[in-house]
């Protein structure tokens, strides 16, 4: 039988509450979100089993509810140094699993936010209506919206449609901050908390230089793998936009300024 050792208490994520669970057996990492359903964890689950086709994500042993809080047991990974060259391999990896659209098969959240995967066969389309236009909306809702931001959103929307690159649709971790991959003892990348769809690979590149914690390495090393086209950098603002209008609902007018300014940038 496998019996408990030991639990603490580790800090970290500001959603929800998380646990090591020492037993015989092995180490578990428990994540407790309060007054919240099971379904919340289960697109967690099952995009780290999604991703997990491709590359490493903690294994998930249990999603469920006790009483009104969710929870997502999963295997605990022992943290060991950062190795961005494998991480760059791993995230070139990830972009070679492809499907025929735009999208998933089902809705899943940015962090706490509701994002729509409703699915498209252009690129163009999916990412202003499914990724910006619902964030627009809700900051309109919230009322972080104004009519100099509205005119500036215009102009890049007008810009962006005349944009017409082919982009194939790839699998994205969604979500991808330097907090979320995490690296095991030997240095083999682990990714976490991840937003999964089928997207230009570009925006996962777009999140890594977003907030920063990515080295030269990173790069070079996912380029050797799987070359990106020439003026993915140009198109980094573009794509940083969806993040940083995810910041401006979640955390409100502070990042109203980050959100004008890259609008600036992208209108030129
Ligand atoms: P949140 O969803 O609240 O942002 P995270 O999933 O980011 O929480 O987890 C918070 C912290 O816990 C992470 O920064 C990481 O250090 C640690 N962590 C996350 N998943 C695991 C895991 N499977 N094993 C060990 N530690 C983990």
């Amino acid at each position: 039988m496998e019996s408990i050792q030991d639990v603490k208490r580790v800090s970290g994520g500001d959603i929800n509450e998380a646990y090591l669970i020492e037993t015989t057996k092995q180490s578990y990492f428990l994540k407790i979100h309060r007054h919240m359903k099971a379904h919340f964890f289960k697109k967690e689950a099952y995009g780290l089993n999604l991703l997990g086709k491709k590359v490493r994500t903690p294994m998930v042993y249990d999603v469920g509810q006790i009483k009104n809080d969710a929870y997502i047991l999963m295997e605990a990974i022992e943290s060991g140094p950062r190795n961005d060259a494998l991480c760059g391999r791993a995230l070139a990896q990830l972009h070679t699993d492809t499907q025929s659209y735009f999208g998933l098969s089902e809705n899943n959240y940015l962090g706490t936010l509701p994002q729509s995967n409703g699915p498209d066969e252009n690129w163009t389309s999916f990412y202003i209506h499914q990724r910006l236009n619902p964030l627009v909306k809700m900051a309109k809702e919230q009322g972080f919206w104004n009519r100099q931001r509205e005119k500036l959103f215009g102009k890049f929307i007008d810009q962006f449609k005349n944009e017409d690159r082919a982009v194939t649709p790839r699998l994205l971790h969604g979500d991808l901050w330097s907090g979320n991959v995490m690296f095991t003892t030997q240095g083999e990348p682990v990714f976490i908390d991840p937003a999964v769809f089928y997207g230009d690979r570009e925006m996962d590149l777009a999140m890594t230089k977003l907030f920063g914690g990515f080295s030269d390495a990173f790069y070079a090393s996912y380029q050797k793998a799987f070359p990106l086209e020439s003026g993915w950098e140009e198109r980094v603002p573009a794509y940083q936009l969806y993040y940083l209008l995810a910041h401006l609902n979640l955390f409100g007018e502070s990042y109203g300024g980050s959100v004008d300014r890259i609008l600036r940038v992208c209108n030129g």
